[in-house]
C-alpha cells in the first residue's frame, strides 16, 4: 500500500516493493505534496521494466484523475494516469480490503476535499497515528 505520493516518497517505497507488486495507492488529497509523484509512479507504470497485469487501484478524493491529466495531456481525453491506474474516488466511509487491512476514510476540513485514513489490521485494530494508547495497569 503506497499512501499519499508526496515529493520523494517512490524511492523509499521501491526498496520495499516495486509498482506492479502494490495492492493499491491511496491520496488525501490534492495538494501537491501528496499526489505530485502520482505523474512519477505514471511514467514508471508505463515506461520502466516492469509489467502491470492491471492497473492499480488508486483511492483520493474527487479529482484525482483529471489534476493529473493536466500535466500529461491538453486534449479534453479522459486522463492519461488511468492506464496506469484504477481510480476510485474518496467519499466518507471509503473502504478498502486489501490483504490484511482495512482503510476508511473520514472526510476532514482541508480548504478543499481531504480524507483522513484510518487503517484496521485483523479484529478491528487501528495503527491510526496519534492514538494515544492506554496505560499500562
Ligand atoms: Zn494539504
Amino acid at each position: 500500500m503506497w499512501v499519499e505520493a508526496g515529493s520523494g516518497t517512490p524511492g523509499p517505497l521501491q526498496r520495499r516493493v516495486l509498482l506492479d507488486e502494490l495492492d493499491a495507492t491511496w491520496v488525501s488529497h490534492l495538494h501537491a505534496d501528496h499526489g505530485a509523484e502520482l505523474l512519477t509512479a505514471y511514467y514508471g507504470a508505463r515506461y520502466a521494466d516492469i509489467r502491470l497485469d492491471a492497473p492499480i487501484p488508486l483511492h483520493g478524493p474527487p479529482g484525482t484523475a483529471d489534476r493529473p491529466a493536466a500535466f500529461l495531456s491538453n486534449t479534453p481525453e479522459r486522463s492519461p494516469i488511468e492506464s496506469a491506474f484504477t481510480v476510485t474516488e474518496l467519499t466518507e466511509g471509503h473502504r478498502v480490503a486489501t490483504g490484511q487491512l482495512t482503510l476508511i476514510s473520514r472526510m476532514v476540513a482541508h480548504g478543499i476535499p481531504a480524507f483522513a485514513l484510518r487503517v484496521e489490521a485483523g479484529g478491528g485494530r487501528s495503527s491510526t497515528p496519534g492514538t494515544p494508547r492506554p496505560a499500562p495497569p
